[in-house]
C-alpha cells in the first residue's frame, strides 16, 4: 500500500497518549493499521510516556497497600478477552448503510463509548460529484479503498486527511472503484448542493 499521506505528529502523539476522542482515535487506528512508519511512531512516542512515568519517583507504599496487593493474588484470575485481531473495518459496529444517492452510500458507525462522536464510513462510486462542504470542526478521514482527489493532491487507501474550521473543499473520485473512506466530525458539515445535503440529512451526520 503506497501511503502518501499521514498524521501529523501531534496527532500521533495525542493518539499514543489516547487523548484523542475515540471516534478521532478510530480513524487515526485505520491508517496506522495499514502504515508501518506511523506504527513505529507511536511505539515510539508510547515509548517514550512510558519512560516518563518510570522516572518518577516511587511513590511511598504505605498502609496496607502491600497487604492487599497480596490478597489480590489470591483472587481467581480475571477472564481475559485474546485482543481482537480482525481487520479494523470488520470489527466497526455499523448502522444501516443508506443510499443517499445513485452510487452513493453513508453508513454511521455506532460509538456506544462516545455517543457524542459522530463516525460513519462514506462511499461514493466514480464520476459521482461529492459534495462542497464547510466544516464546523475538525475532521479525521482515512481511506480504506480507491482514492479521491482534491486540492491538497490524491489520497488513496490508507491515506490519512484531517482538515479544520476553515477549509472548504470538493473531492473528486479517481480512479473506476468506489472511495469508501472511514470520517470522524465534529459537529455538523454544511454541504452545499443537493447530493451533500441529502447524504449529511440522511445519515444524520
Ligand atoms: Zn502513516
Amino acid at each position: 500500500m503506497n501511503t502518501r499521506h499521514h498524521p501529523s505528529p501531534d496527532i500521533l502523539a495525542a493518539y499514543a497518549a489516547g487523548a484523542l476522542a475515540p471516534g478521532f482515535g478510530l480513524v487515526v487506528g485505520a491508517h496506522i493499521e495499514s502504515c508501518s512508519a506511523c506504527r513505529v511512531q507511536v511505539g515510539a512516542f508510547e515509548a517514550a510516556s512510558g519512560a516518563a512515568l518510570e522516572a518518577l519517583p516511587d511513590a511511598d507504599i504505605s498502609g496496607d497497600a502491600l497487604t492487599r496487593v497480596m490478597a489480590r493474588l489470591d483472587e481467581p484470575a480475571q477472564h481475559i478477552a485474546p485482543p481482537d485481531t480482525r481487520p479494523l473495518l470488520q470489527r466497526l459496529s455499523l448502522k444501516p448503510r443508506r443510499w443517499v444517492a445513485p452510487g452513493v452510500w453513508v453508513a454511521a458507525v455506532d460509538t456506544p463509548h462516545a455517543p457524542e462522536d459522530r463516525v460513519y464510513l462514506l462511499s461514493i462510486a466514480p464520476g459521482m460529484p461529492t459534495a462542497r462542504h464547510e466544516h464546523s470542526g475538525a475532521e479525521f478521514c482515512t481511506v480504506l479503498q480507491g482514492a479521491y482527489r482534491d486540492e491538497l493532491g490524491v489520497f488513496s487507501a490508507g491515506d490519512f486527511a484531517a482538515a479544520d474550521g476553515d477549509f472548504n473543499h470538493q473531492p473528486v473520485v479517481e480512479g473506476d472503484e468506489a472511495c469508501v473512506c472511514l470520517f470522524a466530525t465534529e459537529g455538523r458539515l454544511k454541504a452545499h448542493g443537493v447530493i451533500g445535503r441529502l447524504a449529511f440529512a440522511f445519515a444524520n451526520v
